[in-house]
């Protein structure tokens, strides 16, 4: 299972994928976003894009192994972390 860390930086940087643009609440925040808590306050009802395991069944279990993907995925995460720090 992918191991996140509930740092809320994907969900206050969804400007970097359309595939958010439905949920950005105008300043690249996703509007289900709680800034205090940094949790997501519709986790259990969260889009399938938002749920990195069943999306990985969903759209790229075909395309790569899980260790690749769940890589990928860390390696993101990484990133985000990279760039607030700057
Ligand atoms: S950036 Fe990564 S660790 Fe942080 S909340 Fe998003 S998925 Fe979890
Ligand atoms: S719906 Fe929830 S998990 Fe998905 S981007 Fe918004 S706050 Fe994050």
């Amino acid at each position: 299972m992918f191991k996140c860390e509930k740092c809320g930086l994907c969900c206050q940087s969804i400007s970097f994928s359309e595939l958010y643009s439905h949920l950005d609440d105008g300043t690249g925040v996703c509007k289900h976003f709680d800034r205090d808590t940094s949790l997501c306050t519709i986790y259990h009802n969260r889009p399938l894009i938002c749920r990195v395991d069943d999306a990985y069944e969903a759209f790229f279990q075909d395309e790569m192994t899980t260790e690749q993907y769940y890589e990928m995925n860390y390696a993101a995460c990484r990133k985000l972390r990279r760039q607030r720090r700057v």
